[in-house]
């Protein structure tokens, strides 16, 4: 998507160990004009999908879930990071590995909001190795509902995570997919939709 890439290259910071910091537009400063466009290129993108609900993962995915809500008219529900277990009932909890924090942690989904009869979409910010993405599917999946597909902002390619997660089957659409990026020149390469 043009319009994420050209804010990626203008405002987007490379930074040591693979990171891309975005934090003046997509998870810090929250630019919501380009959550709308985005939104509205995965409405395009899923357009075929039967989805009736929208899931991500605190914090960062929030605001883009809520705005694609929008364009779905769907509810969202957000996959918490558990300290301990403070919420009603019954949940649906798996491990995640952070890339960004290098550990472990747990996320959890009340089962009173997924259940058999959800088609999902999973939304999130970044895919990196692809942890937060299959910790969220496991949560779909024992939810006994579908995914039905999974839309990204930013992808870093050079990270497996987005390659190995396709090969499952599962459309996954990320909006820009980052191929290279150096720290010292600040050079961010994108790849280019075949
Ligand atoms: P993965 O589990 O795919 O390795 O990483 C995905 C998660 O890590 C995302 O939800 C995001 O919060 C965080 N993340 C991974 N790489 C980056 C990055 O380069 N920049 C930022 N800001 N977050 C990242």
């Amino acid at each position: 998507m043009k319009l994420l890439e050209e804010r990626i290259q203008k405002d987007g910071v490379v930074k040591a160990g693979g990171v891309l910091k975005v934090d003046s537009f997509l998870n810090h400063q929250m630019d919501v004009d380009l959550f709308d466009a985005m939104a509205e290129e995965w409405k395009r993108l899923f357009a075929n999908r039967p989805i009736n609900k929208i899931l991500t993962i605190e914090a960062s995915g929030i605001g883009i879930a809520c705005i694609a809500a929008r364009h779905f008219h769907v509810p969202v529900v957000f996959a918490k990071k558990a300290k301990s277990i403070n919420i009603d009932g019954e949940v649906y909890a798996t491990q995640i590995h952070s890339f960004t924090h290098g550990r472990e942690y747990e996320v959890i989904v009340s089962r009173k909001y997924i259940g058999p009869e959800d088609h999902v979409l999973i939304l999130d910010d970044f895919l990196a190795n692809g942890c937060a993405l299959e910790g969220l599917m496991s949560l779909v999946k024992d939810a006994g509902a579908v995914v039905e597909g999974v839309g990204i902002a930013i992808e870093k390619g050079f990270q497996r995570g987005g390659d190995r997660i396709r090969a499952t089957g599962v459309q996954v659409e990320s909006l820009a997919i980052v191929d290279s990026m150096d720290e010292k020149t600040g050079l961010i390469r994108f790849r280019t939709k075949e």
